[in-house]
Formats: C-alpha cells, structure tokens, sequence
C-alpha cells in the first residue's frame, strides 16, 4: 500500500524519530492553518496526491502569510495534480534548505535484500539525475544499520567535500531512516529531498541565536509490505486506485485476492458515475479489453468491471460471482472471455459461478429477470458450459451459452439484442464517436 506523506510522516517518521518539519492536515483554511503560519511567519503547503513531481505540477506552495497559505489551501485542493484529487493538504514547517540530498531505501532482486540509494543532486526529479552520481549500497538485511557503515557511504558520494561538519548528524539520520523502514516494514521509503537544513537555535548559556546545519527528511514516498505483520488496511483503511474511497461491494472484492492468492478474482471496480446496468463478468487483459469495447460499442452501459485470471479456484469465482450480481439495478449479465490456456473453465464458471446462482436462487436472491450471455473457451470448456447450461436450466435463467465457435465481438451484440427483445433495452449511442476517415 502506498501512503500520503502526512500518514509516513505521522506514523513512521514520529515513531522513528526522523528529523521532519512539523505540520497540520487541513482541507479547508481554517483557524489552526492561519496560526500555524503566523506563528512560523510562513510555511511550505503541499497535496496530499499518490503521485509525485508535486513540486513540478504547481502543487508545493511556499507561503509568507496565512492568507497566502488559505489561498494555496483552496487552489490545492481545487487541483487535479496529474490526474489526481488531493485528499488533503499538508501545511508544514519551511526549510532553509542548504543542500538537497536523495535517500530512498528499498529492496533489490540482484542483491536479494535491502539497498539503500544516495545522492547529493536531490531535489529534482530522480530521473534527470547523472547515473555517475547515484549510488546504491546494499546492506545486511537486518533491523539496523551501523552508523559507522552510513558514514562510509556518505563519504563515497562526496557528501563530506562541503558538509563535513554535519557527517556525523547525518550518518545517525539516515541510520535511522533505515530502521524507520525496517520497522514499519516498508517496501519502499523515498526521501527527496533529505535536506541539509540551517537552523537557527537560541545558545542556552548566552542566550543570542546561533545557527548551525542539521538535516531534514522534507518529503515522504512510502510502499507499505502488503503482507506486514499487521496489514496496512487495518491502520489506513482500504486504499484503492480508484482516486475515491472504495464502495462496500469493492473492499468485499479485494478480500478475495488477498486471503487467497492463487489465480486473480477481485479486481472488481464500479465507479458510481458509471450507473450502468450490465454486470460484467470479463476473463483476462485482452478478452476484458475487447469485451468492454465493444458492449460500449453495441450500445450497453456496464455497471462493473472485474477482470479474472490465472485459474482462480471455485471459492474465489464464488465470491466474486455474488458481488458481481449483487450491484442493484442490473438488466443483463455478460459473461465472457477468449479462450483461456490455464484457466479450468469447469471450476471457475461450471463450479464456482454456478455454485452462486444456486445458493442465491436458494436464498431468495436471484433476479430471473436477468438476461446473460457466456461465451467462453478454454479447458474442460465442455464440461463447464455444460454444467453452467443445467445450472441455468433448473434455475428459470434466460441467456445463452457460447463457447469460441462465437466471435468474441458478438457477445455483447446478442445480449443487446436479447435485452431490446425482452427488455425493451434502450440502447445507447456509442460512448466513443467512430472517426469518419477520409
Ligand atoms: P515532490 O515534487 O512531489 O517530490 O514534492 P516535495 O515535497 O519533494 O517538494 C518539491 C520541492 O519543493 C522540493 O524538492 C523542494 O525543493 C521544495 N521544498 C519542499 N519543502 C520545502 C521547504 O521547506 N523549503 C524550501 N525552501 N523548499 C521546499
Ligand atoms: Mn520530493
């Protein structure tokens, strides 16, 4: 799971006691923004986006006053940053910035344990930095990292030719950057930049202000281990890719890929603005693809989308077959998918799908009103449309069953047909408009 820099600060950095500038979460201004900045004579406000180059899309403001800072909040939270709908803004503490350094740690295949990546020309995007100054050192995977074995590596990147005075402030943040990782059990903790900061300090005995150099973690790319000790949904909620908060019928989905991980099954979405009225039972990347264009194409308005794969057993197909169904407003149902290598058409659409229009016919809950179309090829593909058709028969279902004799492309045209039939479907104009050709 991916975090918003204000949850990596708040959990990981706090806990961890990385050095990072203090912060309020807002979505409005309000009173707490205005005295945060006031107080501070300014701040650094920035999206709360799982994307980054923030700074690059206009979305990392630098404020003096707290009415520049309510009108960077507004504006933010009024963006699309690169696609995306800020869930928050972060009005955090300003830097002075002395010099921008690139920390991430992560893990590498080659190495199989954790790297850690280095660099003095942080700040901009890592992708423009010279490969000659990046560096990755991989270390022991182990829950901590010798201040000593950082030292080193700061001094292979040249960190010490004008910082030197702070090489021992540094190895000990980033030591401790490197547990904040390895105790939290992240992925991935990207920091650009880890800042050397000049910070001023009033000096206890003299009582005048003196400023002296200390470093700064000023941004937070964190990959949670999906699969941690405590999983990351119980402590951030259910987090999807849809850009908004996932509905009921979606988190339900994804519990199925997760409590079990052979073959896929709960990749399941249905946005709302979708509306929609077909469940869409699709098999695979391209079978999905080419179902999808073309019941747009014929005029159907899909109400769900569920892309499945890599022989999932009977249970998985199970589950996913009631949530499909269970999206209210439905008319027809298409059930489709090319002709699969690996995935036993007899589980998946004779077992587990039939075994849920049976227990929900048993339950009271089957819409016979409901207008399918299958088609369908792959193993034992005999045998599971057979099942599927007795399934239909003693159930009162109407629809059709094809296996790959039928085009792909005709799927959605025959239920189209059906549901103006029986339904007196009306059918839509096709979403995207065919280009003329000259
Ligand atoms: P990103 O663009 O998504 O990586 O967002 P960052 O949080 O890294 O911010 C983008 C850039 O804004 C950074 O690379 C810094 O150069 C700048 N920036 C962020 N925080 C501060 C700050 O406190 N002071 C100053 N002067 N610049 C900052
Ligand atoms: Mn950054």
């Amino acid at each position: 799971m991916n975090l918003y820099e204000h949850e990596a600060v708040a959990n990981i950095y706090k806990k961890f006691k990385v050095p990072c500038p203090e912060f309020v979460v807002a979505t409005e201004p309000n009173a707490e923004v205005a005295e945060f900045v006031r107080s501070r004579g300014g701040a650094v406000v920035k999206a709360m986006v799982l994307v980054g180059k923030r700074g690059k899309a206009g979305a990392v403001k630098l404020v003096k006053t707290p009415e520049e800072a309510a009108k960077a909040v507004t504006d933010i939270m009024g963006m699309l940053v690169w696609g995306e709908k800020p869930v928050a803004v972060m009005v955090c503490e300003k830097a002075d910035i002395v010099a921008e350094l690139y920390c991430a740690i992560t893990y590498s295949t080659e190495t199989r344990g954790p790297v850690i990546t280095l660099s003095m020309e942080g700040g901009m995007d890592v992708e423009a930095i010279d490969p000659a100054r990046i560096f990755t050192f991989p270390v022991k995977a182990q829950a901590e990292i010798e201040p000593f074995e950082i030292r080193n590596m700061l001094v292979k990147i040249g960190f010490c030719d004008k910082y030197a005075g702070v090489l021992r402030q540094a190895s000990l943040t980033i030591a401790g950057i490197y547990k904040a990782f390895w105790g939290a059990e992240c992925r991935l903790l990207e920091i650009n930049p880890l800042a050397v900061v000049r910070v001023s300090k009033k000096d206890k005995k003299t009582g005048e202000m003196v400023t002296s150099l200390d470093l700064r973690a000023l941004d937070a790319v964190v990959t949670l281990d999906d699969d941690a000790t405590v999983a990351p949904q119980k402590t951030y909620g259910e987090r999807s890719a849809y850009r908004r908060e996932p509905t009921k019928r979606e988190i339900d989905a994804l519990q199925i890929d997760r409590d079990d991980h052979r073959g896929k099954a709960g990749s399941y979405v249905e946005p709302e603005d979708l509306g929609g009225d077909i469940a869409m039972m699709t098999f695979g990347g391209g079978g999905s693809a080419v179902t999808i264009e073309t019941a747009y194409d014929a005029g159907l308005r899909p109400a769900n989308f569920t892309d499945i794969g890599g022989n999932p057993p009977a249970e998985k197909m199970y589950r996913i077959g009631r949530i499909i169904l269970s999206k209210p407003g439905l008319k027809g149902v298409l059930v489709c998918g090319g002709t699969a290598s690996n995935t036993r058409i007899d589980v998946t659409l004779g077992e587990g799908l039939v075994n849920a229009i049976d227990d929900l016919a048993k339950e009271g809950k089957l819409d016979r009103e409901l207008i399918w179309v299958v088609r369908r090829g792959g193993p034992e593909v005999e045998k599971g449309l057979k099942l599927l058709a007795e399934c239909f028969k003693r159930n009162g279902i109407k629809g059709r069953i094809f296996d790959s004799e039928l085009p792909i492309t005709q799927a959605p045209l025959i239920l189209r047909d059906l549901l103006v039939q029986h339904r007196g479907y009306k059918v839509s104009a096709p979403k995207v408009k065919k280009s003329a050709g000259h």
